[in-house]
């Protein structure tokens, strides 16, 4: 088990999970972060920190986000590593509620 990054995430890359991660586990891509499984110790401290719950234990990722295990496990391996917050995308607040956008996402 591990903690998947999910859709609501992408363009919205808010960045307030990553420094709460004891071991740094935190991928960042154009516009979307992932957790390197491999690495996650499923300590859940992440999930309460995203302000648009885009992180789940992958457990609890429903049948039409399943395809985030996969892009997590590829992504995190060739995205470089994240420790620190940075400033949101400018638009970032505009994407927050918009579904489907497994589209806008950029590897
Ligand atoms: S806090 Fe949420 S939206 Fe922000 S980077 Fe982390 S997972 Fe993505
Ligand atoms: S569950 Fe813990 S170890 Fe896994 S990504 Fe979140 S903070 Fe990091």
């Amino acid at each position: 088990m591990a903690f998947v990054v999910t859709e609501s995430c992408i363009k919205c890359k808010y960045t307030d999970c990553v420094e709460v991660c004891p071991v740094n586990c935190f991928y960042e891509g154009p516009n979307m972060l992932a957790i390197n499984p491999d690495e996650c110790i499923d300590c859940a401290l992440c999930e309460p920190e995203c302000p648009v719950n885009a992180i789940m234990s992958s457990d609890d990722v429903p049948a039409e986000q399943e395809q985030f295990l996969k892009i997590n496990a590829e992504l995190s391996k060739v995205w470089p590593n994240i420790t620190e917050k940075k400033p949101a995308p400018a638009d970032a607040d505009e994407w927050k509620d918009t579904p489907n956008k497994l589209q806008y996402l950029k590897k």
